[in-house]
């Protein structure tokens, strides 16, 4: 017993970085038990709150009872003070007191930025002259939230310049003395910067805050006598990072909690350099920022406190109230620590990415970054980068997310909304923006590769409570899915016992103890030892398939037939195949995609949340006029294929979305709810079926994209030929497309080229291709993932993931479409 746990925490601390002692290890553990099969690495998007801060702040919640802090009276009066309370315990975090900074609890970052946007004044003395107001200067490389202020502070006169990157370090490091009467200039100007760069993690310096007070900004805006004052966007920074305002004094700082302890979401903070915040007039008040108001004239008395007259109506007390079990972790921790461990995790990703090469020697990733990730000063826990493939071309970030999702791995990709940084790394001109923007792209879409050039990138982002692990499992999934060839990988010394150690417990990620000891013994002759970490039978001569081109086929003069149909009665769950013949409806064929499953919240639930769907297996009885559902260790269901008899009533009506299109449906009734929740281990789930009623007749059933999904046999072939995973079970391709139609003969990809065709009696127009994401990962025969076919599809179609064609039926003769019949192609 000893004996095991003493083991046991020696893995765990060889599970994160040194910075962390054995008692933290296992409270993580604990605390993080969530993640046991994830890979969280999106925290500069947003953190991880722990177990105990949410039972913690659950039991305060229960425990207590708060009434508004307005209200006065024992229970006003407490939730009063505790949030006063608060205040100091946020100022304590940054090293500073109520003496010299306010905190002004807000919505988020965003909103901070916006009130100083909208309440900073340019011109002391208001005298609506523009040649009186100061400068907005900001850095190009900050958030899209930054970039915003600027068309508030224009329009009341503030002059606006933006500093490249490049030239605010040209600026700073060899500051001009200009000499700066700042004190008693009555333009008030404002330099906006970000303390750690949310696109790469380069940390600004601080010292910028003085300098910039100083005045080495006159000389950029060439102008004299301005009194310079400092907005730090410390979002990113201060997640991670120790903000020190004793030693830095920015006037202005904003921040969100949640990325700093992941709960609360939708409160963050604006502190205020006390001896600054006469520079901020703010005009409209509310309940709580009045001392007194008169409702019949124009009059009012704002409060004296600053956080008094910034917060209008009642502020999010219980969430203020919550925030102290947040700063417990983050103080118990020790922000120096996280922000080392970081750091630490960040170097081993960063250097590792680096080494890793195609067979042919080309670097697998390409990095953005201003740092050579060895000095935690400049650089955080942040990476962004794209995947190359051997012959240099770009892999999309789309297919990158497809393949990570695969892996479980949470990452950002895109922009990151700093569209500055994401430009000047991609080296995108204004005018590549612009036409990418016409071409399709927009910020958060999945417009991922331009004439092959990236428009964002991979962004992952480590937290305090990161792992080795997560650094492994990335690496691991890169190496499996992107590169072709043996790997070139240094390592750290305190890997190696680390993973041999960590093998057991996952030892499939790893390559077996030989290889490590290997390294080890070798390690002093030469650094970087080549580890044939991946199988070489998935990647052999897959470089050489690669320049193989789209196949063309010009003439139809083989006999093509439908071999196969199939339907999906519940969408994402198993098939029905049909025998014979079936119906033609008007929304596809008959039954399909008429269910749809429900989560607790309402949304559809895919196999991509719960892959056990695909072992729910329907079988139509059109005799017994029911739809029977099975699943492996359950007793099976009936669901009668009856419509109500009525127009539902309304309680049973329920409303959800499909990749964003409104649907609605009634619901089939407890006992399959239960049966469905019992089956794939999801609570409260519910099976509601197509509504029939309602004015406007709905087009398509539950199925997102088409009428008809068409898989051509010539097609799945091909693919899976070029497959070179001698594990992968390639009969189970075809049956991962999930088509409706299945066709034989002819040649690979004809259909591609088709416009519209005849099967049997019913003609059908060709609507597009049918794009494929991590769905056809999973075997539909026993809920396994793989890799595979994605990869190969991926890797064959530079990155553009179609297989399939969609159909809508244009005519028909008698609505029945039959096994056997033959397909005509139109020219
Ligand atoms: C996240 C972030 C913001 C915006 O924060 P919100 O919480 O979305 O308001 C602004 N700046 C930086 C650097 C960030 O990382």
């Amino acid at each position: 017993m000893f004996g095991f746990k003493m083991e046991h925490t020696m893995e765990l601390k060889l599970n994160y970085t040194p910075e962390y002692n054995e008692e933290d290890l296992l409270n993580f553990e604990k605390e993080f038990s969530r993640l046991e099969e994830e890979c969280y690495a999106d925290h500069a998007g947003a953190t991880l709150y722990s177990d105990s801060q949410m039972r913690n702040i659950i039991g305060n919640m229960q425990r207590m009872t708060y009434a508004n802090p307005h209200s006065g009276g024992v229970a006003g009066a407490n939730t009063h003070d505790i949030i006063e309370q608060m205040r100091n315990t946020v100022l304590e975090h940054f090293h500073t007191s109520v003496e010299e900074y306010s905190v002004i609890f807000t919505s988020g970052a965003t909103s901070s930025l916006k009130t100083i946007a909208e309440t900073f004044v340019f011109d002391r003395n208001k005298t609506n002259d523009a040649k009186n107001a100061g400068h907005f200067v900001y850095m190009q490389d900050n958030h899209t939230s930054v970039l915003g202020m600027r068309d508030l502070v224009s329009e009341r006169g503030a002059k606006i310049t933006s500093i490249s990157h490049n030239d605010a370090i040209k600026i700073f490091e060899n500051p001009l003395t200009f000499f700066n009467d700042n004190l008693h200039s009555d333009k008030n100007s404002l330099f906006a910067f970000s303390a750690q760069c949310n696109f790469s993690g380069l940390k600004y310096p601080l010292k910028w805050i003085d300098n910039v007070h100083k005045g080495s900004l006159s000389v950029f805006v060439n102008e004299k006598n301005i009194r310079w004052y400092v907005l730090l966007d410390a979002a990113s920074f201060v997640a991670t990072n120790d903000l020190n305002l004793s030693l830095f004094k920015p006037d202005f700082v904003c921040l969100s909690f949640y990325k700093m302890f992941g709960y609360p979401t939708g409160l963050g903070a604006l502190l205020v350099k006390n001896s600054s915040s006469d520079v901020l007039k703010k005009q409209y008040y509310g309940g709580g920022t009045v001392k007194v108001v008169l409702s019949s004239e124009m009059f009012h008395k704002k409060r004296t406190a600053l956080h008094e007259r910034f917060e209008d109506g009642t502020i999010n007390y219980l969430s203020v109230i919550s925030l102290q079990y947040g700063f417990d972790i983050l103080s118990k921790i020790s922000m120096k620590r996280i922000s080392k461990h970081v750091f630490s995790l960040m170097r081993i990703l960063h250097h590792s990415l680096l080494q890793l090469h195609h067979h042919n020697g080309t670097p697998v990733v390409k990095i953005y970054s201003d740092t050579d990730y060895e000095n935690g000063n400049l650089q955080g826990g942040i990476i962004a980068f794209n995947i190359l493939r051997s012959n240099g071309e770009y892999v999309g970030y789309v297919e990158f997310l497809n393949m990570a999702s695969l892996f479980k791995i949470h990452v950002r990709t895109g922009c990151f909304c700093n569209p500055g940084a994401c430009q000047r790394h991609l080296s995108l001109s204004n005018e590549e923006i612009l036409k990418n923007y016409e071409a399709g792209y927009v910020c958060g879409g999945s417009t991922d590769l331009i004439n092959g050039k990236p428009t964002g990138a991979i962004r992952i982002s480590f937290g305090y409570m990161s792992t080795i692990k997560d650094v492994d499992t990335i690496l691991n999934m890169i190496k499996k899915c992107f590169v072709d060839g043996p790997l070139l990988y240094k390592l750290p010394s305190w890997w190696d016992n680390y993973k041999i150690l960590v093998q057991r417990k996952y030892c499939q990620s790893f390559e077996n103890d030989i290889q490590i000891n290997d390294v080890k013994h070798k390690n002093t002759v030469n650094t970087s030892k080549r580890i044939d970490i991946i199988s070489t039978s998935i990647f052999s001569e897959n470089h050489i398939n690669k320049l193989e081109k789209w196949p063309k086929y010009s003439k139809n003069t083989e006999q093509i037939t439908l071999k196969k149909i199939f339907i999906y009665p519940i969408k994402s769950c198993g098939a029905y195949e049909i025998e014979d013949s079936w119906i033609l409806g008007m929304k596809g064929l008959k039954y399909d995609r008429e269910w749809m499953i429900l989560t607790s919240a309402g949304t559809s639930l895919t196999q991509k949340q719960n892959i056990k769907l695909c072992l729910i297996k329907p079988v139509l009885n059109l005799k017994r006029n029911c739809l029977t559902l099975s699943f492996p260790g359950m007793p099976s269901i009936d669901i009668t294929l009856e419509y109500p008899k009525m127009k539902s009533s309304e309680g049973l009506m329920c409303q959800s979305r499909v990749c964003g299109h409104k649907v609605e449906g009634f619901d089939c009734g407890l006992e399959i709810s239960e049966w469905l929740s019992l089956a794939v281990g999801q609570p409260n789930l519910k099976l509601i079926r197509q509504n029939n009623f309602g004015s406007k007749k709905p087009e398509l059933s539950f199925s997102s994209q088409a009428q008809y999904l068409l898989i051509n046999k010539e097609s799945v072939s091909w693919l899976t030929d070029k497959i070179h995973d001698k594990d992968f079970k390639k009969e189970t391709v075809l049956s991962r497309f999930r088509g409706n139609f299945i066709i034989e003969g002819g040649h690979p990809f004809q259909e591609t080229n088709w416009q519209t065709i005849m099967i049997g009696r019913n003609k059908f127009r060709i609507s597009g291709e049918c794009t494929r994401c991590q769905m056809i990962c999973i075997d539909q025969t026993n809920g396994e993932k793989t890799v595979e076919p994605l990869r190969t599809l991926g890797e064959l179609f530079h990155g553009k993931l179609r297989f399939g064609i969609y159909l809508s039926n244009i005519m028909t003769a008698d609505g029945i479409i039959k096994n056997g019949d033959t397909i005509v192609v139109e020219e």
